[in-house]
């Protein structure tokens, strides 16, 4: 039984309010993938690289039992490439550049070995290419998890449409989720989401938490006031890879341990944030991880 994660791999520019990197590892892959090997040891991942990509970046994926079978390297072609800006809330950034490159064509080849996927997280990534990911899986996992942007319900808003409804979880911010529903309210968005396909619907708040929507349920999770954030990059995606490695690890899939899931994706972007690209997620301890999953508990524990 496996963990399958299929998205980008990038090379990033990223410029926030605290500095600016150059050609730093990113993508929505490599935030993932990192997050969910601190839960579930068996993780795969499917993606195309270009020749300028590093090649250290693969021994410390390997360091973290993460297997690169399924990973395409196209020698003599170049990386994807993606350049932002913050504004000085962090909340808010532009897409100053989006160089598709080796992703433009790219056809995920799912190895014989991956086929014992249980778990799909299909990160950012074309919706097209998402979908074929599922439909070369010979048996459907059991639980298939979507993330995905406003770059592509800009520009291939029916093809992530038809994909939505092969899903059980889709996950996005909020102004996506207004984006994709039409709706300004939340309740509103989530209510005609989950017509869409997907059985839940994690909206992600940045600063102010994550809502999780499913069984006529809604689960609140905060998120936790802190100190130092450098830099939001891949916040999203360390959330989706912690919330499936977790539920890997668990092994049953319902609303209670999905709640626990948003708890420990949450608590993984947290530490995400704290530096700039995959850098605070590379040397995590479980020790460091439970503090912080704590940390969560007693911030909105009350009692009346
Ligand atoms: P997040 O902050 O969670 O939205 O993720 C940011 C990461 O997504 C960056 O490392 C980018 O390289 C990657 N990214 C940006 N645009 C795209 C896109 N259109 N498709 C796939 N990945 C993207």
């Amino acid at each position: 039984m496996s963990l399958v994660v299929i998205g980008s791999i990038a090379l990033d520019n990223i410029e926030t309010p605290f500095g600016k990197v150059e050609k730093v590892v990113g993508g929505a892959a490599p935030f993932a993938c990192l997050a969910a090997s601190y839960f579930f040891n068996k993780v795969k991942v499917v993606g195309i690289i270009g020749g300028d990509f590093p090649k250290s970046e693969l021994t410390l994926w390997k360091e973290h039992n993460i297997d690169i079978e399924g990973l395409q390297i196209a020698e003599d072609r170049k990386n994807f490439f993606w350049s932002g800006k913050y504004h000085n809330d962090m909340n808010n950034r532009d897409t100053l550049e989006t160089g598709l490159n080796v992703l433009e064509d790219f056809d995920p080849i799912i190895p014989a070995a991956y086929q014992d996927c249980e778990y799909l997280l299909l990160a950012n990534l074309t919706p097209t290419t998402q979908q074929t990911a599922i439909d070369r899986l010979k048996t459907r996992p059991k639980l298939i998890v979507l993330d995905t942007m406003n770059f592509w319900m800009d520009i291939a808003l029916d093809d992530l449409l038809a994909t939505l409804k092969s899903v059980d979880v889709l996950t996005i911010n909020d102004a996506e989720a207004r984006q994709l529903s039409g709706e300004f309210s939340l309740v509103k968005a989530a209510s005609k989401i989950l017509q869409m396909g997907p059985k839940y619907l994690i909206i992600k708040k940045g600063e102010h938490g994550a809502l999780l929507f499913g069984e006529d349920k809604i689960f609140s999770a905060p998120a936790l006031p802190l100190a130092n954030v450098f830099d939001p990059t891949g916040a999203g995606d360390t959330f989706a890879g912690g919330f499936i490695g977790y539920l890997a690890k668990v092994g049953t899939v319902n609303f209670s341990n999905m709640k626990n899931a948003v708890i420990f994706g949450s608590a993984l972007a947290s530490f995400c944030v704290e530096k700039f690209g995959t850098e605070k997620l590379k040397n995590l301890t479980q020790k460091e991880i439970a503090a912080r999953v704590e940390e969560f508990v007693q911030l909105s524990s009350f009692q009346i």
